[in-house]
């Protein structure tokens, strides 16, 4: 049996658009992470505005059916959402997978007027809204992966989703305030279990200094993410939803000072195997 492998691919890396910040090596996108087990079809975690470039690149590599998993409805996690090529053709298939209770109408208030002159019904795409409990996990056969999701602390709340091949597992966790009071045992366990992954993300909007001034904005800083990591025995730690006033050597010289730790970049590649993080 060959070794089973996994691969992460940002489209978008920013926690809000960056039009001011001229970035060639983070890239200016919002949200958008291409996750492929071996040589099975790959997925999406959330229609930040890298959604456009990850539909683009699909379609043109054949594929035509599509699964998306969104962790929350926040406009800079939605930028994408009309401008995902596949939805305008009739050959596609999108099932969007997402916890929240209504999120099926949300969609379609959404591609209706005022808000977009196409309605969901005549979208040529066929549109499936799959509804997903609070937390839990469900095995796609099709992706090759078990998928975990758990709510994590933000307003209005946000899920954090593991994808497990069985031998390698990486743990998406955009948008989660550690250092809110209320606790974050779902996460810690979804990390850890049935074995800590090997690659974890995390939102490190703020920096230490930063974050004393922002409570309750539901973002993290990169110290709060390895502390996450060192608790759960993560195997290794990008970091994502940067700051859109940073610029790129602002996300370089946070990252020098980070003992391997690395900060997401725009359109790079990541890989997993043996559960550790490698790349060719
Ligand atoms: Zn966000």
């Amino acid at each position: 049996m060959p070794e089973k492998q996994m691969q992460v691919k940002f489209w978008g890396a920013r926690g809000n658009l960056a039009p001011a910040v001229p970035s060639v090596e983070f890239g200016n996108h919002t949200t958008c992470v291409e996750i492929q087990a071996g040589d099975q079809p790959p997925l999406l975690v959330d229609f930040g505005s890298g959604a456009r470039g990850a539909g683009t690149a699909w379609l043109a590599a054949g594929i035509r059916e599509f699964d998306i998993f969104q962790t929350h409805f926040h406009h800079d996690h939605l930028l994408g959402l009309y401008t995902f090529p596949p939805f305008y053709r009739r050959d596609c298939t999108l099932r969007v997978h997402a916890v929240r209770c209504g999120f099926r109408r949300s969609l379609g208030e959404l591609f209706a007027p005022p808000y977009h002159p196409v309605s969901l019904e005549s979208v040529p795409a066929r549109v499936e809204a799959v509804e997903l409990p609070g937390s839990g996990s469900r095995e796609f056969p099709r992706l090759g992966l078990n998928v975990g999701w758990t709510a994590v602390s933000h307003p209005q709340g946000c899920s954090a989703y593991r994808f497990d091949d069985g031998e390698n597992a990486i743990v998406f966790a955009t948008d989660v305030e550690l250092g809110s009071r209320k606790g974050h045992e779902g996460l810690s366990r979804l990390i850890c279990e049935p074995y800590p992954a090997g690659l974890l993300i995390v939102d490190g909007f703020f920096t230490d200094q930063e974050i004393n001034h922002f409570s309750d904005w539901g973002h993290s800083s990169w110290t709060q993410a390895r502390e996450l990591m060192h608790s759960t025995g993560a195997g290794s730690l990008i970091i994502t939803h940067h700051h859109p006033d940073k610029t790129d050597s602002d996300l370089r010289a946070l990252e020098a000072g980070a003992g391997g730790i690395l900060w997401a970049r725009e359109n790079l590649s990541y890989r997993l195997r043996h559960n550790r993080r490698w790349n060719p």
